[in-house]
């Protein structure tokens, strides 16, 4: 059975020294490890940013997709081959600007993959601009008189497009947020997972000792319900977004695959794909 060490490889990431991206790499390879898989079960499908890279650094499948695309890529790979466990991961500019639309659909799709993204609030690897997720006002040297966007509340938005599963973490937190990988790849659906995922070069509000003082974990809220939609999205809203745990689960609703009519139990990479024509004319 593989350990941990089989899901690293000899790639030396290029990442800051300090950079959250770190830990986020770390807790997918070790909740594959608890989970039992093997590298060849596992696909990582990366998009573009300093977050991107994360594909090229776990021993197992990977794929460094183009500019907000991860997600068309990972749910034909889990729709093909429904045997991989797929994770597509990336930052707040890939997933919630240029890949807003696909992430948005991807979430009411419920195709049985895991989103995991690095939420830095901050474009990175570009040095520094306003992602869609930096607090309105927030200065940079490429936007010296600060955003003016309202910044994206991605969790209620995930929310209100139908997620089946939804939970934030924080990279600093090992524990929980291993755990809430585990918890999403076991997910029968689309699991997405934010992560505050510090940027230590270029965001100097939103650091590690910000995010310790403004995260409000769910375990400290009494009677909190994971399976209670409304009370999810008032508690989000309570808290800024700045909640993390497991913050909604539907267990009840099918995966795409389990609604597909005729989609057969083996994967459809190993199917005849071929229609007669008689099925043709029917339909
Ligand atoms: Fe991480 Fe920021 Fe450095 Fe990119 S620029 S590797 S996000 S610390
Ligand atoms: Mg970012």
């Amino acid at each position: 059975m593989a350990t941990l060490k089989d899901f690293r490889n000899n790639v030396k990431p290029n990442w800051c020294p300090g950079c959250g991206d770190f830990s986020v790499q770390a807790s997918i390879q070790r909740a594959a490890a608890n989970l039992g898989l093997e590298p060849e079960q596992l696909a990582i499908v990366s998009g573009i940013g300093c977050s991107g890279r994360i594909s090229g650094y776990i021993n197992a499948y990977g794929f460094h997709g183009t500019h907000g695309r991860a997600l068309p890529i990972a749910q034909g790979l889990k729709m093909a081959n429904r045997d991989l466990t797929v994770v597509a991961a990336g930052g707040d500019g890939d997933g919630f600007a240029i890949g807003m639309g696909h992430t948005i659909h991807a979430i009411r799709r419920n195709i049985d993959i895991t989103y995991i993204v690095m939420d830095n609030q901050i474009y990175g690897l570009t040095k520094g601009q306003p992602s869609p997720r930096s607090a309105e006002g927030f200065k940079t040297k490429g936007a010296p008189h600060g955003a003016i966007e309202t910044a994206l509340a991605p969790l209620e938005l995930a929310l209100a497009a139908g997620a089946t599963f939804v939970a934030q973490s924080f990279s600093s937190n090992l524990k929980q947020l291993t755990s809430l990988i585990e918890q999403a790849i076991n997910h029968k659906g689309f699991a997405f997972l934010n992560v505050f995922s510090p940027c230590v070069t270029f965001n100097k509000i939103n650091t590690y000792d910000w995010f310790k003082q403004n995260i409000v974990e769910i375990d400290d809220i009494p009677d909190y319900d994971p399976s209670n939609r409304a009370m999810a999205m008032m508690k989000l809203m309570e808290t800024n977004g700045m909640l993390t745990g497991l913050i909604y689960q539907d267990t009840n609703k099918k995966s795409y695959a389990d609604m597909v009519t005729g989609f057969k139990e083996e994967p459809l990479a190993h199917q005849d794909l071929k229609i007669s024509e008689e099925d043709f004319d029917k339909l």
